[in-house]
């Protein structure tokens, strides 16, 4: 007997089940997750240079303390 738990996507209020398989939960989508982010638009492009530029960073305040 299990209980699910039914979440409302915060974006498009689809209700989706809260559980393993619902990769983007609270979201019902990758799409939706993006669109909180505000990075669908260039999706692939944002997250290259972000993590670029996070890695630069981290490494350079790591080394620095
Ligand atoms: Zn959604």
């Amino acid at each position: 007997m299990s209980k699910k738990i039914i979440v409302s996507c915060p974006i498009c209020h689809k209700q989706i089940i809260w559980e393993e398989k619902s990769l983007y939960r609270p979201f019902c989508s990758k799409r939706c997750q993006l669109v909180d982010l505000g990075e669908w638009a260039s999706e692939e492009n944002r997250i290259a240079s972000h993590a670029n530029i996070a890695d630069n960073e981290n490494w350079s305040e790591f080394t620095q303390d």
